[in-house]
């Protein structure tokens, strides 16, 4: 298949660089001047995307989104795909894919989960919103890219999903953070906290899969001085566009709003920036009441 590639940061680069290994047709663009094994670079994204079956972006926010789809668009051929992998505002999405069906192509939003491991693996998670025709023209991209991809249901539904996952998320791991503070304080051994919680109730991938204390259940960035991993700066982004979409929405989200401003706090006020999301432990621990 001829692919275009706009974006080829720590997610783009690599995810182009899987589909040029599976023996498709692969051209790149990113403003950056980086290049890629076996994608040729284009001078520019409407360069890119001439004549071809497929232009994905992996850009940055819905402002630069929305740019390049008013370049790319009018530069695509009838009935080629336009799939967005970004993570971005519910209504830019929205506003792209109408664009983008207007001129007569498919439009798919497609939000991944899997960090830039899972690009570097092919082995990413894809939330996808748009038409059904679009989905299966992309679907083996999408299994080259990842091992799972969802079909949502129409344009913007995969941004809907993808923040609505990663607000339980934010949630999760704040909750779960806390509760460790709140044991160290009451003399309860972390083992013994991860060993009752992680097979109770209270059970959650942030605890289970994720946990947040060092040295206690599976290997973790909690392991490897909270690098990330998720950085506590990308669950700020998502949790921003959670509470964007659930203002527009009219949607009581109490908790995904507090999650929002302990993770803006964390990032912009306590040196949280660049550290893992879950280095919510030990400033709990530091911080007391007070
Ligand atoms: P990045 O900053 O590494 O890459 C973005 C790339 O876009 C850069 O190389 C930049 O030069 C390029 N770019 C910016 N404006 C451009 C334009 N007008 N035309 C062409 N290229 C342009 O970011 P990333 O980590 O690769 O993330 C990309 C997207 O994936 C973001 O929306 C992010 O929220 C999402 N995401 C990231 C992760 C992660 O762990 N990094 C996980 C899931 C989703």
């Amino acid at each position: 298949m001829k692919i275009a590639f706009i974006g080829l940061g720590n997610m783009g680069g690599p995810m182009a660089r899987n589909l040029a290994t599976a023996g498709h047709e692969v051209t790149g663009f990113d403003t950056a001047g980086v290049s890629v094994d076996g994608v040729t670079m284009a001078a520019s994204a409407s360069e890119a995307v001439a004549g071809v079956e497929v232009a994905i972006t992996m850009l940055p926010n819905g402002d630069i989104l929305r740019r390049v789809a008013d370049e790319i668009v009018p530069a695509m051929t009838a009935d080629a795909v336009f799939l967005d992998c970004s993570t971005v505002d519910v209504a830019s999405a929205r506003k792209v894919g109408e664009q983008a069906l207007a001129a007569g192509l498919s439009a798919l939003d497609a939000p991944v989960s899997g960090g830039v491991g899972g690009a570097e693996a092919g082995t990413l998670t894809f939330m996808v919103g748009g038409d059904a025709a679009g989905f299966e023209k992309a679907k083996p991209l999408f299994d080259i890219m990842g091992k799972k991809a969802v079909h949502c249901g129409p344009s913007g539904n995969g941004q809907a999903a993808k923040i609505c996952n990663n607000m339980i998320l934010g949630i999760t791991m704040i909750g779960t953070c806390e509760a460790f503070a709140l044991a160290d304080k009451l003399g309860l051994d972390r083992q013994a906290m991860f060993d009752v919680v992680s097979t109770s109730s209270g059970s959650s991938w942030s605890m289970n899969t994720y946990c947040p204390a060092p040295g206690v259940g599976p290997t973790s960035p909690a392991d490897n001085d909270y690098t990330p991993g998720f950085a506590a700066d990308l669950m700020l982004k998502d949790l921003r566009l959670a509470m964007q979409a659930a203002e527009e929405a009219d949607a009581d989200t109490p908790l995904g709003a507090a999650a929002a401003d302990l993770y803006r706090r964390f990032v912009e006020e306590e040196n949280g920036a660049g550290r893992d999301f879950s280095a919510m432990l030990p400033r709990f621990v530091d911080r007391g009441r007070g």
